[in-house]
């Protein structure tokens, strides 16, 4: 196969996924990324690949596919990704049903997650508030990883091991016919560009990112201090108030009436959109959130409201042994009313790719592969790992 000279904007986790899959097929790669380093929606989230999160079908498969593209990165890259899976917890009656009928439907669906009963889940993981408890939704399947330390890593590996040359502090600020050109003036001829500006995509393609109907959303996330004495969550936690946010759960009969009940006992919840997730990263800190607001409601300065429900929600669902907040943050991501990634081709050989949604992380990698598959006509595939448990 020809090499192509491939020309990427945006060291986030889409731009690097690119970069790795063209790389891997010969392509000579260069990524430009505007800051020194990225500073993006990819190093400030949970640092979730969270499979469970995606619709049954393509989007669980290439999600599956992403999770196969981070175990790699930990044996070949040295990144720290942790095999936790996730736990649902539930303590209303609506809760179980929910996820009582998607670990029933789940077989079918061909998604790996089980019910286990609030005796089993108290046993096994101590993280769980015990009082009240119904039960759990299990999924081996997730994994953490660290986010600031992963998006460089994988950066610094892909330029040792594959010859991928990044250029930081490069602004682009316009593509034109197979040319990129940066704000200082200077200029870059391609075969193939891949743009993957996150949030600020609408820099460059202001009338792409209108048409599809972008809009951008901020979420205030919250970390404590590196929990004392070595103690781990073990999974990933979440509980009912995920299930409204995840398109997965929509196959669910009883989603309806748990939504309704959600907004009429709660209504504050909805006001900022919050549901609550926590997980933990290698150094212990365990990381907190969210909240989504839209557009006009986005404001330079964080709620010290919403930390607090997020808060209070959480300590609902967890017992940690130290609640300290060591960190606070938000991060603003482009959200497309259906799309986890926006795919948009301006000219044929410019593509236009950006997380449009919460799940990145989850979904990188896969998209990536989906689309150099079809640029190169090869597929380029790990072996499949199982989930263990
Ligand atoms: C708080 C929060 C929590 C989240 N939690 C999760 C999670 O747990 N799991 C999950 O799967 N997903 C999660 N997500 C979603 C995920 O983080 C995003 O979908 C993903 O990071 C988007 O990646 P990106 O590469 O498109 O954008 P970004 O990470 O924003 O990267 C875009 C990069 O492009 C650069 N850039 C922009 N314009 C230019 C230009 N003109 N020239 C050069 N460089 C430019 C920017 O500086 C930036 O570094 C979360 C998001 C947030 C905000």
């Amino acid at each position: 196969m020809k090499s192509l000279r491939v020309g990427v904007v945006g060291a986030g986790i889409v731009g690097l996924s690119h970069a790795w899959s063209a790389a891997r097929r010969g392509h000579r790669v260069t990524v430009f990324e505007r800051s020194p380093r990225a500073v993006g929606a990819s190093i400030r989230n949970f640092g979730m690949v969270w499979p469970l999160g995606q619709p049954p079908g393509t989007p669980y498969r290439l999600a599956m596919r992403s999770r196969r593209r981070w175990l790699r990165l930990a044996r070949e890259a040295g990144v720290w990704v942790r095999r936790c899976g996730s736990l649902h917890l539930a303590y209303r009656e609506d809760e179980r049903d929910v996820m009582a009928e998607f670990a029933a439907a789940a077989p079918d669906l061909g998604v790996a997650c089980r019910w286990v009963d609030a005796e089993r889940v108290r046993s096994r993981w101590p993280v769980a508030n015990p009082d009240g408890l119904l039960g759990a939704l299990r999924s081996p399947t997730e994994l953490a990883v660290n986010p600031p330390a992963a998006i460089g890593q994988i950066a610094t590996w892909l330029h040792d091991r594959l010859g991928v040359e990044f250029r930081f502090a490069t602004r682009i600020v316009s593509a034109q016919g197979t040319a990129l050109r940066s704000s200082t003036g200077a200029g870059w001829d391609f075969d193939r560009i891949v743009v993957c500006g996150g949030a600020d995509a609408a820099d460059l393609f202001p009338d792409q990112v209108r048409a599809a109907g972008i809009r951008l959303c901020k979420l205030q996330m919250l970390a404590t201090e590196p929990q004392p004495g070595g103690w781990r969550i073990g999974p990933h936690i979440a509980g009912g108030l995920t299930l409204r946010h995840y398109r997965s759960f929509e196959v669910c009969p009883s989603l309806e009436g748990l939504k309704r009940r959600i907004a009429s006992e709660t209504p504050e919840l909805d006001q900022f959109g919050i549901h609550v997730m926590a997980s933990q990263d290698d150094l212990g800190r365990v990381i907190l959130g969210d909240s989504h607001e839209y557009d006009d409601q986005i404001e330079p300065f964080d709620k010290q409201r919403i930390d607090d429900l997020i808060l209070r929600e959480l300590r609902r669902l967890i017992r940690l042994p130290d609640w300290s907040i060591g960190r606070r943050w938000h991060g603003i991501y482009a959200k497309h009313p259906q799309q986890a990634i926006l795919r948009d081709e301006p000219r044929p050989e410019l593509h236009l790719r950006t997380g449009t949604g919460g799940a990145g992380m989850t979904l990188a990698f896969g998209f990536a592969e989906e689309d150099w598959d079809q640029w190169s006509q090869t597929r380029d595939d790990f072996p499949a790992t199982p989930a263990g448990d």
